[in-house]
């Protein structure tokens, strides 16, 4: 998922500027069908007191099948809950796909076959902010309300969200949760991974790697498997007098070193690239190894681990 971040500073929730330490995170849906997180910046960025807007709102994220976009500083007070959440939670809105209308609260008209796809990455894409806000505030998955449950714990207005909607996907705010904590743990089980060049080498006694010697081998064909290695080097190391002869199950030494990284975790800034050049490899390689499907699309927080590599001494 993509994390773009714009305040929205005209907005009079920005202006404020009320400051709280963030203790959960509220899950919104938008009820405003077809309505992108991207959109609402245009929509909200205005000033009740100036008389630009009729709403004075405004929340902490929105979020859809490809993005989310960050419009306050987390840690600043939203106005999201109509309650006293806004003091303690982050609220975060998911926004809803085109195509169905409310009445009252309940959603007419929606077609969750239709709309599976788009729930789905919306729903993974709520998920994954979550687990990044739960780590930079030191939260868990039990920090995590909707609006509904907010209003039941006496802390938010009485809304239905997104009780209304998850349901249809056969989801709620305890799948929700699991996913979260899934994800945090783990997570933690990578995170104390911490980037090294390369791995120590081994010790000096280890500095080849054995091969042992098929049917229809020559040595040619044998340095042929190792970059950087030609027959000679071969047949010098292994003090061969005649490079001819040569047996099957013979054990040859191979001066060539295995070098593996440890696993690597992304940080702002990095690009898949930057990481493969970093270590000596092709982005193709990191990417076939990782399971990358898009080259381009890598997250903050992410593991990349390396293949291993022959390299010679
Ligand atoms: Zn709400």
């Amino acid at each position: 998922m993509i994390l773009k971040t714009k305040f929205m500073t005209r907005n009079d929730c920005y202006t404020a500027n009320r400051k709280i330490t963030p203790k959960g995170i509220m899950i919104h849906a938008t009820a405003t069908p077809g309505v992108m997180a991207g959109d609402w910046f245009s929509r909200w960025n205005k000033s009740y007191k100036a008389g630009e807007t009729n709403r004075q709102v405004c929340v902490h994220a929105f979020v859809d099948d490809k993005e989310a976009w960050q419009y306050l500083p987390w840690n600043h007070r939203g106005w999201h809950a109509g309650g006293s959440a806004n003091d303690t939670h982050i609220g975060i809105e998911m926004c809803e796909p085109a195509g169905h209308s409310y009445t009252g609260g309940t959603m007419v008209g929606y077609d969750a076959q239709k709309q599976a796809k788009y729930f789905e990455a919306v729903y993974n894409n709520t998920v994954e902010l979550a687990v990044k806000l739960c780590k930079e505030f030191g939260l868990t998955e039990k920090n995590i309300i909707d609006h509904s449950e907010g209003h039941k714990l006496g802390i938010a207005s009485n809304h239905s969200d997104v009780a209304h909607w998850f349901p249809r996907h056969g989801k709620s705010m305890d799948t929700f949760r699991e996913a979260v904590r899934k994800a945090l743990a783990r997570d933690k089980a990578t995170d104390v991974v911490e980037p090294k060049p390369v791995t120590p080498a081994p010790p000096v006694d280890d500095n080849w790697v054995t091969y042992t010697v098929r049917k229809g081998d020559t040595l040619s064909k044998i340095a042929m498997k190792y970059d950087g290695i030609s027959w000679m080097d071969i047949a010098e190391f292994n003090g061969l007098s005649n490079p001819n002869l040569i047996k099957v199950g013979q054990k040859l030494k191979i001066p060539v070193k295995v070098i593996q990284p440890s696993p690597y975790k992304v940080v702002r800034g990095d690009t898949l690239g930057s990481i493969a050049k970093k270590y000596g490899y092709t982005v193709d390689e990191l990417a076939k190894h990782n399971g990358i499907k898009n080259p381009n699309l890598i997250r903050v927080g992410q593991i990349i681990r390396f293949p291993e590599k022959v390299v010679r001494q």
